[in-house]
C-alpha cells in the first residue's frame, strides 16, 4: 500500500511538472502540450457540455471528462444561496479533477440580467431597457458587477450577452435584445469587457455572444403547425441584409475578445445555423477571425435532421466546437467517437475544437484556480451593485408623453397607485428570473415600484394601492400612477400575435385617468398597443423590465433625476404595422425609434 501511495504521489508530482500545468508558459504551448497527451475520449469529453440535472452519477463527470456542465434555465439546486451553488459546483469540479489529466470543467449559466438563477442576486434591467440607456459605460459596469456575483458562486461562464437584433416585437425574446437597430447592440458589446475584464483575474468570467446569427430576424411562420411563431424560425433575407443588420455586433464582440459564441436555433434561408458551415466557419472564424469556441444551443444540433449521427457530423464539421447536450450525453459521446473513428470528421477539426476550448480555460486561470473564491461572497447582491442597478433603471426609462404632470410632487396629498405591475417584483423582472419562464409574485428580494413610490413621497402623503380600481374606488385622489404591462415569459412561449394590454389594466387606466391626473408606466419586455388609451393619459413612461430595483422608477417620476432614455425599438400604433423598423419605406409608428422626452 505504501508503495502504491508513493507511486501515485510521484505521478501527481509528475503531473504538476508537465508543461501544460505551468502557468508561466504561453497559453498556446500549454494547449499544444495538453492536446498531445489526450486520448480521443478525452477530446470528445471536452467537446461535451452536460446538464447539471441530468447527471445521474457524479462519477460520470470524471469518467467522460466533460468540458463543461450547465444549469439550464429551469433548474436550481436545493440550497439556492451563493454557498449552496459554490458547494455544488466545487463538488463537480472535484470529480472533474479526479481524471488523470486533471482538466477542470467550465461551468456555464444564463446570467443574462445579473446572476438571475440565484436567490438574492442583483437583478438588472433586461437588455431592452439597457438599450434605452444608450450608455455603454454603464452597461460595462453592469457586466463587471454581474461577473463578480457569478464568480462568487464558483461559476466562470455566462451565456450572455444576447446581441440579437429584434426586428419583430411579436418575438418572445425581444426583451433579450438591446434594440431593433444594430447600432445599439454593437455599442453594448461593452458588457463583454465588463464580464471578461482582464480574463483570469479574480471576478472575471467568460462571455457568450448569442445567438449567431439572425435569431431576431425570423419570418412569421404558420406553415408547419398552424400556430404562428417567430422563435427558432427561419431568417429569410439576403446575405447582404444579414451582414448589415445582424452581423455587426459579432464583429464588435470579437474585437472585444469574446470567448464564446452560441449558435442560433434559427435557420438562414432554410439552413439551420447549427449546420451552417459557411456562416460558422467561413464567415465567423475565417473572415471575422473569431478565436474563441462555438457552443451549440440547448440540444440545438438535434434540430438539423432526424438522424443523430448526421447531426453530430454536420454540426462539428460546420464549426460547432462544444455541444450543449442536456438530454443524452452517453449517446452523444458514443456518436461523436464513432463518427471520428469512421473518418467522417477529420481529426484536425477535433483538435481545433478542443484547442479552442482549452485556450479559454487556460486564459480563465481555471487550471490554477479551479474552485470557488469565497472571498467574493460579500459582493453577491451588494449595496454597490444594487445602486448600479437602480441607476440603470433610471437611465432606461423613456418618457413618451407628458402634459406637464411630471415631475410629480413629493408632497402630493393623496396618491392612488394601480395596475398589475405596480407591486410585483416578479413581473418587474420578467423571464429568466429564478426560473426560465420567470414568475409573478414575490420571488426575489428588492423593491417594487410601489415600494419605491412610498419611500420617495413626503411623510404627509397618503399612497393607496388598488390593482384594478372600479370608478367609485378611484375617487378622492390628487394623482394616479397606473403601472401596467406584461407578465413573465421566455423564448417561444412569449411569441405573441396580440400585444394589447389585458382588460384589467385597460380598465384601471380608464377609471383612474377619468377621475384624476394620471401617469401610466408600462412594465413590459416590448412596446404594447396603447393607441386607444393614449389620449386619456396625462403622461406615459416605458419602464421595460427594470428588475430588482423598482426604486429607480420613483427616483425619476418624482424629479430626483430627469429622463434620458430613448426608444431602442419602434412603438407601433397597431399590430397590423408589425414588423415595423426604423428605415422602413413607409414608417408611421406611434413613437419612433430614438424618441424620448425630458421634463
Ligand atoms: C436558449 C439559450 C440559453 C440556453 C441555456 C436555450 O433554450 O436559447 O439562450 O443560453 O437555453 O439555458
Amino acid at each position: 500500500l505504501t508503495a502504491l501511495l508513493l507511486t501515485s504521489a510521484a505521478s501527481a508530482q509528475a503531473q504538476d511538472a508537465v508543461p501544460y500545468m505551468d502557468p508561466k508558459l504561453p497559453v498556446e504551448e500549454r494547449v499544444k502540450d495538453l492536446l498531445s497527451r489526450m486520448s480521443l475520449e478525452d477530446k470528445v469529453g471536452q467537446m461535451t457540455q452536460a446538464e447539471r440535472g441530468n447527471i445521474k452519477n457524479l462519477d460520470d463527470i470524471g469518467f467522460y471528462g466533460f468540458g463543461s456542465i450547465l444549469s439550464g434555465g429551469g433548474s436550481v439546486p436545493g440550497d439556492n444561496s451563493p454557498e449552496g451553488w459554490a458547494n455544488m459546483i466545487d463538488a463537480f469540479q472535484r470529480k472533474a479533477l479526479e481524471a488523470p489529466l486533471k482538466i477542470p470543467m467550465l461551468y456555464g449559466i444564463d446570467a443574462v440580467h445579473g446572476h438571475n438563477n440565484v436567490y438574492g442576486a442583483t437583478i438588472f434591467p433586461h437588455n431592452i431597457g439597457l438599450g434605452a440607456t444608450r450608455d455603454p459605460e454603464l452597461v460595462k459596469k453592469i457586466g463587471a458587477a454581474t461577473a463578480a456575483e457569478v464568480y462568487a458562486t464558483g461559476i466562470r461562464w455566462t451565456f450572455s450577452p444576447c446581441v440579437c437584433i429584434a426586428r419583430d416585437e411579436r418575438w418572445g425574446r425581444t426583451y433579450e435584445s438591446f434594440g431593433e437597430d444594430p447600432e445599439i447592440a454593437t455599442m453594448m458589446t461593452s458588457v463583454i469587457e465588463g464580464y471578461q475584464g482582464d480574463l483570469g483575474k479574480p471576478g472575471t468570467i467568460l462571455a457568450t455572444a448569442k445567438h449567431y446569427v439572425g435569431d431576431g430576424g425570423t419570418a412569421l411562420d404558420s406553415s408547419n403547425t398552424g400556430n404562428y411563431s417567430l422563435d427558432q424560425g427561419d431568417t429569410r433575407i439576403s446575405e447582404e441584409e444579414l451582414r448589415k443588420i445582424h452581423l455587426p455586433p459579432y464583429k464588435a464582440a470579437i474585437e472585444k475578445g469574446v470567448g464564446s459564441i452560441m449558435a442560433s436555433f434559427s435557420s438562414f434561408n432554410g439552413v439551420k445555423l447549427h449546420g451552417h458551415k459557411y456562416l460558422l466557419t467561413d464567415v465567423l472564424k475565417n473572415e471575422l477571425g473569431f478565436k474563441g469556441f462555438v457552443i451549440s444551443d440547448w440540444a440545438g444540433i438535434d434540430q438539423i435532421s432526424p438522424d443523430p449521427a448526421k447531426n453530430v457530423r454536420e454540426a462539428i464539421n460546420a464549426g460547432v466546437d462544444m455541444v450543449m447536450e442536456p438530454n443524452n450525453y452517453v449517446r452523444f459521446t458514443d456518436t461523436l467517437t464513432a463518427e471520428i473513428k469512421a473518418g467522417n470528421i477529420p481529426m484536425s477539426r477535433i483538435d481545433d475544437a478542443v484547442s479552442r476550448i482549452l485556450t479559454q480555460k487556460f486564459k480563465l486561470g481555471l487550471f490554477e484556480n479551479p474552485f470557488t473564491d469565497r472571498s467574493y461572497f460579500n459582493q453577491f447582491g451588494s449595496q454597490e451593485h444594487r445602486d448600479l442597478a437602480r441607476q440603470a433603471v433610471r437611465e432606461s426609462l423613456v418618457l413618451l408623453k407628458n402634459e406637464q404632470v411630471l415631475p410629480l410632487k413629493k408632497d402630493t396629498a393623496r396618491i392612488l397607485v394601480a395596475g398589475s405591475n405596480a407591486d410585483d417584483i416578479g413581473n418587474q423582472s420578467g423571464g429568466w428570473t429564478m426560473t426560465w419562464q420567470g414568475r409573478s409574485g414575490d420571488i426575489i428580494p428588492g423593491t417594487t415600484i410601489l415600494q419605491g413610490i412610498k419611500s420617495t413621497v413626503s411623510a404627509s402623503s397618503k399612497v393607496d394601492y388598488v390593482k384594478w380600481p372600479e370608478a367609485d374606488e378611484a375617487k378622492g385622489y390628487d394623482l394616479g400612477i397606473v403601472v401596467v404591462g406584461e407578465r413573465p415569459y421566455a423564448e417561444g412561449q412569449g411569441d405573441k400575435m396580440d400585444l394589447s394590454l389585458g382588460d384589467g389594466d385597460r380598465r384601471a387606466i380608464q377609471n383612474v385617468c377619468a377621475a384624476m391626473k394620471c401617469v401610466v408606466v408600462v412594465v413590459s419586455g416590448r412596446p404594447q398597443i396603447l393607441t386607444d388609451d393614449l389620449p386619456k393619459m396625462n403622461a406615459l413612461v416605458a419602464a421595460w423590465l427594470p428588475g430588482s430595483e423598482g426604486q429607480g422608477v420613483a427616483d425619476v417620476l418624482f424629479g430626483d433625476f430627469n429622463f434620458t432614455g430613448k426608444l431602442p425599438i419602434s412603438w407601433p400604433r397597431n399590430m397590423d404595422q408589425l414588423p415595423i423598423n426604423v428605415g422602413d419605406k413607409t414608417y408611421d409608428p406611434l413613437f419612433a425609434y430614438g424618441f424620448g422626452l425630458k421634463y
